[in-house]
């Protein structure tokens, strides 16, 4: 059996990984990237705590080994379910099998002006394009301040965090403790105080997912680290300058991050009347595309029903990464032709959790009805993030940056990469921009 997966997220490669070396079973894993990017932490590049490599792992070296798995660095464009092939940029893929597992990507809601202008974070590139903007916006407020630009100053020194979901809660509280530990150290000139982080959530609590306990913890720990929580704030615009409230408020500032939306990555080729809210395409138990044959879709891209989950599962790793397990299992028996062993999905919720800064995190455990918060939680959280890091280096770099930063609250990954220029002249008196390709090169600058 052919099998195309499209994308190594969390439940592609997991599903790969399962199919690996397995008889009667060719796999093609394709993706964007030639890694995987561990997304939960994210907001560690993204504050300048960890290097965006410590969370990547290249797939090809996950599959070296492998008889049948085959990797491929492609942008996947369309499927043609009628010819059973799939579009990418690098050419055609047959499939027997075809399993959507591309993820989502940010939602804007339709907001071109605050699509140009925000920072989102869906991607390791996203995470260092936001850690380029916020390291050169203390650059930038130092200059204002030496000129007095007061106007200029103010805006510079408001960072605006848009989605109160544990996405926005970890950045701000990142970002807090950069205020804190990171700018009277690199810009003694700089008056720090005059600093502003600002959460923004649309819904009445922040970690809404969350329990009653975890969203008032964290509240109260944001606010303790001098964070301006508002809930019930929805954001409508920001043009670059000016961030724009629902009630009419404005809050001047160089920097919005938006962490407030998500939709689905549907490939063209998949009618709408197949997707649902937050475009994500309708599976049934099996993970198969309900109206299409030997299509499935797993991850934050489908969307299933069971009872306990009406609404559909949340868009969590663990979800991605248990469909990826039964789908693995389901398309070996029908790769041996045995199609009665077919398992249906159920999902186990191993519980939730978010941290907000040093020693303090939130985490809610399902069964048995647990909840932690403090130090310990924080512990739990740790652990947890570095048992599920691809790769023994990667957990091992982690963990030594997570301690080298916790006992001098200081990093050295600071390093503002800008593309460089350089003039040549090879004919007389004609001057030659020349881009040398850095890895940031499509940062804004
Ligand atoms: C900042 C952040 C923090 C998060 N924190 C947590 C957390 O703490 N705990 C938790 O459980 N979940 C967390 N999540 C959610 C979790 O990361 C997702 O639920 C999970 O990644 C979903 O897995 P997936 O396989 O469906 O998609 P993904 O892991 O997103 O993988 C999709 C893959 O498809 C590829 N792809 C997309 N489009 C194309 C294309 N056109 N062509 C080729 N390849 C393509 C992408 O490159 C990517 O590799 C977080 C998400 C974000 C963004």
């Amino acid at each position: 059996m052919k099998v195309v997966i499209l994308g190594a997220g969390f439940g592609g490669l997991r599903l790969a990984r399962k199919l690996n070396n397995k008889a009667g079973v060719d796999v093609v894993l394709i993706d964007r990237f030639n890694f995987h990017q561990f997304q939960p932490l994210f907001y560690q590049v993204a504050t300048a705590s960890l290097d965006a490599s410590n969370i990547s792992f290249p797939l090809r070296k996950l599959f070296q080994g492998s008889k049948n798995v085959r990797v491929r660095l492609a942008n996947v464009e369309k499927i043609e379910t009628a010819q059973k092939k799939v579009i990418t940029d690098i050419g055609d893929f047959e499939y027997d099998t075809l399993v959507i597992a591309m993820g989502g990507d940010t939602n804007f809601f339709g907001n071109q002006q605050l699509s140009d202008n925000a920072f989102p974070m869906k991607s390791t590139v996203e995470a260092l394009q936001l850690r380029h903007r916020l390291m050169t916006l203390f650059e930038e407020a130092v200059n204002a301040q030496d000129e007095k630009d007061n106007n200029r100053f103010e805006r510079l020194m408001n960072i605006v965090v848009v989605g109160g979901g544990p996405t926005g809660v970890e950045l701000s509280g990142a970002i807090s403790e950069i205020k804190r530990y990171e700018v009277p150290k690199d810009y003694p000139e700089l008056n720090a105080a005059a600093m502003n982080i600002y959460l923004l959530e649309g819904g009445p609590k922040i970690l809404g997912a969350m329990s009653e306990q975890s969203s008032e913890q964290s509240r109260q720990y944001l606010e303790r680290l001098g964070i301006t929580v508002m809930t019930n704030t929805i954001l409508k615009d920001y043009d670059g300058e000016t961030a724009t409230l629902q009630n009419g408020d404005t809050i001047r500032t160089a920097m919005v991050i938006w962490a407030a939306g998500i939709k689905g990555n549907v490939p063209e080729g998949i009618s709408k009347e197949l997707t649902v809210k937050g475009n994500r395409i309708k599976v049934n138990r099996y993970c198969a595309v309900e109206g299409m044959t030997d299509v499935y879709a797993i991850g934050d891209v489908a969307y299933m029903e069971e009872p306990g989950w009406t609404n559909g599962h949340p868009q969590l790793a663990g979800v991605a990464i248990q469909q990826g397990d039964v789908l693995a299992k389901n398309i070996v028996s029908m790769a041996k032709g045995n199609t009665t062993a077919l398992k249906q999905f159920t999902y186990k919720d191993k519980g939730t959790m978010a941290t907000i800064g040093r020693n303090l995190a939130v985490v809610d455990i399902p069964k048995p009805k647990l909840h932690f918060k403090g130090f310990f939680a924080w512990m739990i959280w740790m652990g947890l993030h570095l048992f599920l890091l691809l790769g023994v280096k990667n957990r091992f770099s982690v963990f030594f940056n997570w301690v080298y930063k916790y006992f001098t609250h200081d990093q050295n990954l600071r390093l503002i990469f800008k593309p460089f220029y350089r003039e040549t002249s090879r004919k007389k008196g004609e001057k030659i921009k020349e881009n040398r390709e850095s890895m940031v090169s499509s940062v804004h600058v």
